[in-house]
């Protein structure tokens, strides 16, 4: 199945699955649909059964040594990623795997650079260890947990990358101040109506006075990453600007609702 190949796409992202019918709703859905149609990103699947070993395309294997469930085999997954190159050329090659280093927002943007990225995605008990060590040229988890198979690590890894490439968000839509952009959270946001359940938004925030807006954010922005990710703050420590404005009166500007407050019924 091949989504998308001509227009000269920033991104073609080459999926090597044995499940390509997972992605059918994914590809075709809001950003990503769009940035397929308007020839921004391309997506192809590869099926490693293809290329399976004899009368019924076998991709796995016992394990050496003994335990339970299979292994995908290398030879399948290397002819198919061999098929790749001889059809369209050399890409960047990812293993999904949860033994990989955590895919995070910087890996993303550092993907950002690559035109074109194979993801492969293991089943079963997981992949010939071979195959990250002389296939690919790098091993990433999203999270520390363990899913069934690499295609919805696939699908996040797409998502997360292909919105960072040029006219893929639409318009007035940025990615400069979200979440982990500069190893802040998001300050919080309201919208109408102005007051909802008792809870009314941050008067500043209809003072029409940008400045003070602004200031009011990186504030939130703080405090939201000091009190939820104090990790992120580790690596990235508040500047002056911050600290000053953490020190500030906070009463006109107190968020509407607390993190970790309880509902308080439906
Ligand atoms: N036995 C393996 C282990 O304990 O490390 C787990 C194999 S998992 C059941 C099967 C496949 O799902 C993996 O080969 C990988 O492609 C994918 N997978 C599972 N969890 C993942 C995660 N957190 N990140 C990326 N891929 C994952």
């Amino acid at each position: 199945m091949t989504v998308m190949n001509d227009g000269g796409p920033l991104c073609t992202f080459e999926v090597v699955t044995l499940f390509p019918e997972m992605f059918a709703g994914f590809v075709g859905t809001s950003l990503l649909g769009k940035a397929i149609a308007g020839g921004l990103v391309a997506v192809h699947f590869t099926n490693p059964r293809d290329f399976g070993k004899g009368r019924h395309r076998a991709v796995d294997d016992t394990p050496y040594g003994g335990g339970p469930g299979m292994i995908m085999s290398a030879p399948p997954l290397a002819a198919a990623l061999q098929a790749i190159a001889d059809a369209r050329g050399p890409a960047h090659r990812v293993l999904l795997t949860p033994q990989g280093q955590v895919f995070d927002q910087a890996r993303a943007r550092a993907l950002v650079g690559q035109s074109r990225i194979v993801l492969v995605c293991g089943r079963y008990e997981g992949v010939d260890d071979r195959v990250g060590q002389a296939l690919c040229d790098e091993e990433l988890s999203i999270g520390d947990y363990v899913l069934a198979g690499g295609e919805l690590g696939a699908a996040v890894i797409i998502e997360a990358v292909a919105r960072l490439l040029p006219g893929v968000l639409g318009c007035g839509m940025s990615v400069a101040d979200e979440s982990f952009s500069a190893g802040r959270l998001e300050y919080p946001q309201w919208t109408r109506p102005e007051v909802w359940r008792d809870r009314a938004v941050p008067p500043v925030l209809l003072s029409g006075d940008h400045q003070a807006v602004a200031r009011f954010r990186l504030r939130e922005a703080a405090r939201r990453t000091r009190d939820r990710r104090p990790d992120l703050l580790a690596r990235h420590p508040l500047g002056a600007e911050e600290i000053d404005a953490l020190r500030e009166e906070t009463d006109a500007a107190a968020p509407a609702g607390r993190p970790g407050k309880k509902r308080p019924g439906p």
